[in-house]
């Protein structure tokens, strides 16, 4: 019998009767990381790191779940022996290894290699099964160095300093990202936040992540031309709301992996856009892969087909999981954030486009080169005006301010307790 199977709640260890990042509410859980798609509230019991705990408590409220476990070295479970192993990916991200019997599997969660001074760095953990994310898992994906994109962001501040410089960053993970690479820059002057990275922001400081001095975009009255020369990070859907006109001519940036996608860009209103991800990209995913000496490997959301297509290539089993319910790293709005990220209908245009886009004939077209944005991009732009309007209709075009500030609120989740 296997260790772990694909089931429509996510992946199901029988022997242990847990599932792992499960999508809909289940007895017992195990969770890697508490980005929304991952972490989902209303579970009977959940065995999580501290800090991804906490962090869905912050979200969720505190009775997110029947019971809580931190996890806190190896523990048995019906007998299969769990551990967690940091993942890079934010802070409390962990690769969940199961072993029973002599077979080890691990489940990568979403993991990244870069080092990223706001979490724990990823720990190789040798195994027999690996499973892993393929969020930007083709061959074209390659992510810049994130200090030389985080420098075209200080050199645009130097350059236009009459103008608020508003950075698109997720709540969890990539604000704090952002600020810490802002830091390594020498950038002290206070970084101003949109009242939804409140909480998390402080929650990473008072974890010892040290993100400098930070001071709310929260302005009163209203009026225009607010912060100019100063850096504002916003969740993404925030571009598109009234909120983000308060602002001294806004100069709108958005930092995500997708930013290399030329459509995806411009479909977020980006006038700067900032390559920096917390996945691995192609180079990354492969090297893990090697790394790990796993003989088989399991492929979830993401471009499936083109890694286990590689996988197969060096000898390696491989099959796509084709589990449903994970978003990609441009919609891990969160629960809190923005109020789409569990609405179905929100989501449909976006991470339709993400699978989608995998067959390797969209390679060329998807990813615009260095300074062609040729028809190429037609492919994406069949589906842009759709993914555009899926993308925001959760969002940020309800009503003033989006509703965005106000709902990072508990009980957003289908199943949260009320
Ligand atoms: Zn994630
Ligand atoms: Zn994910």
């Amino acid at each position: 019998m296997s260790l772990l199977l694909p089931t429509p709640e996510g992946l199901y260890c029988q022997e242990g009767g847990f599932h792992i990042d499960p999508v809909r509410p289940v007895a017992r859980a195990l969770i890697t990381h508490a980005h929304a798609d991952h972490a989902r509230a209303g579970h009977g019991a959940v065995l999580a790191t501290r800090q991804t705990l906490d962090i869905m408590a912050i979200r969720y409220g505190a009775g997110f779940a029947g019971r809580q476990q931190a996890a806190a070295g190896p523990v048995e479970i019906g007998g299969v022996r769990v551990s967690f192993h940091p993942a890079g990916h934010v802070l409390g991200s962990a690769q969940i290894r199961l072993e029973r019997g002599g077979t080890r599997v691990v489940v990568s969660g979403d993991y990244t290699r870069a080092p990223n001074p706001a979490c724990a760095p990823f720990e190789l953990v040798p195994c027999d099964i690996f499973v892993t994310e393929a969020t930007f898992g083709l061959p074209v994906f390659r992510h810049p160095d994130p200090g030389a994109e985080t420098r075209r962001l200080l050199a645009s501040l130097a350059q236009f300093p009459e103008r608020t410089h508003l950075v698109g960053a997720y709540a969890l993970g990539k604000a704090q990202r952002m600020i810490m690479l802002l830091r390594a820059e020498g950038y002290d002057r206070p970084i101003h936040l949109h009242g939804a990275l409140e909480r998390l922001c402080a929650y990473h400081a008072a974890q010892g992540i040290a993100l400098g001095p930070l001071a709310p975009a929260t302005l009163e009255g209203g009026g225009r031309g607010a912060l100019p020369g100063e850096i504002v990070l916003a969740p993404p859907s925030a571009f598109a709301a009234k909120w983000a006109q308060r602002f001294a001519a806004p100069l709108l940036c958005f930092a995500s992996g997708w930013m290399q996608v030329r459509a995806r860009a411009r479909q977020r209103l980006s006038d700067l856009p900032l390559v920096i991800s917390d996945h691995c990209d192609w180079p990354a995913l492969t090297r893990t892969i090697t790394e790990t000496g796993a003989g088989e490997v399991w492929v979830t959301h993401g471009a499936e087909d083109a890694l286990v297509h590689w996988c197969r290539t060096q000898g390696l089993e491989a099959r796509p999981l084709r589990l449903v319910g994970y978003e990609d790293e441009a919609e891990e709005v969160g629960a809190g954030e923005a109020g789409g990220a569990e609405d179905p209908a929100a989501n449909t245009g976006a991470a339709g486009a993400g699978r989608d886009e995998v067959p390797a004939a969209n390679t060329g077209a998807e990813v615009a080169g260095t300074d062609e944005e040729v028809a190429a991009n037609s492919g994406a732009a069949d589906r842009g005006p759709d993914e555009d309007v899926a993308g925001r209709a959760g969002a940020g075009d309800d009503g003033p301010d989006g509703g965005i500030a106000e709902d990072d609120g508990p009980a957003t989740a289908p199943g949260a307790p009320a």
